[in-house]
């Protein structure tokens, strides 16, 4: 950054629990592609941030009321949302996908939620996705604040499926979440770091050129390799 913006501290808000985008390590430390990513471009840049670990619908509502000046949260840049925020560069090529219980042998497409309960997250694109197609087979949504809280209503048999992001649901398969994949994965949006629309314009000309560095210099590829194996 110039010698205007060098230094200084920028609050970014964040979801609380998005692994392996955002979530706390065992020493309770917050860590993720997404706080790296935004760390590593911060030293890049010369800036400092404040992180708030909000959760996912909160983090967009505090950018939206002016309370944070950016949010960083695996947050995909649609259409709707860009007519309210300013969005950097996608850093991240995202899409929902379906989630069921591992042992759940009945659910293997969207008919076969006719007449049950399908979790959902508060304000993501999977919850809008969800919305857009329950007329049409028939099911009804139960919607939490936080990714966790979503797997355990489908891991306790409440819900019968879940739609997540799928780099999210692939982690917490792996990290034994007791859950599983039927579906493809539907078309989605990338992500990316957002700010207000027309304000802390010299922050996302900071993100973005602190991510091209990273990018250039094999930071960007580091990170990523440090949380999700090919
Ligand atoms: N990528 C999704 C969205 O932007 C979910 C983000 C999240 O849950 N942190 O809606």
């Amino acid at each position: 950054g110039d010698a205007a913006t060098t230094g200084k501290v920028y609050k970014i808000g964040t979801d609380t629990t998005f692994a392996p985008f955002e979530f706390q390590n065992d020493a309770g430390e917050f860590v993720g592609i997404d706080i790296d990513l935004l760390n590593a471009i911060a030293e890049d840049q010369g800036f400092e941030v404040e992180l708030q670990s909000l959760g996912f619908n909160a983090a967009v509502q505090a950018l939206e009321a002016g309370q944070v000046d950016g949010v960083i949260a695996g947050m995909s840049i649609t259409p709707k949302r860009q007519e309210k925020f300013d969005f950097s560069d996608p850093y991240f090529d995202s899409g929902v996908v379906m989630g069921v219980k591992e042992d759940n042998e009945d659910i293997k497409s969207y008919e076969d939620l006719a007449g049950k309960k399908v979790a959902v997250k508060i304000g993501t694109e999977g919850q809008t996705f969800a919305e857009s197609i329950k007329d049409e087979y028939g099911f009804t949504t139960v919607v939490f604040d936080d990714s966790n809280s979503m797997y355990l209503d489908v891991k306790s048999g409440n819900s019968v499926a879940c739609f997540e992001d799928y780099p999210v649901m692939g982690y917490a398969i792996s990290q034994g979440s007791g859950l599983k994949m039927v579906t493809e994965k539907e078309q989605g949006s990338s992500y990316g770091f957002a700010v207000n629309k027309g304000e802390n314009a010299e922050l996302l000309e900071m993100f973005n050129a602190g991510l091209a560095n990273l990018k250039e210099s094999g930071k960007y590829d580091e990170i990523l390799n440090t949380y999700i194996q090919e």
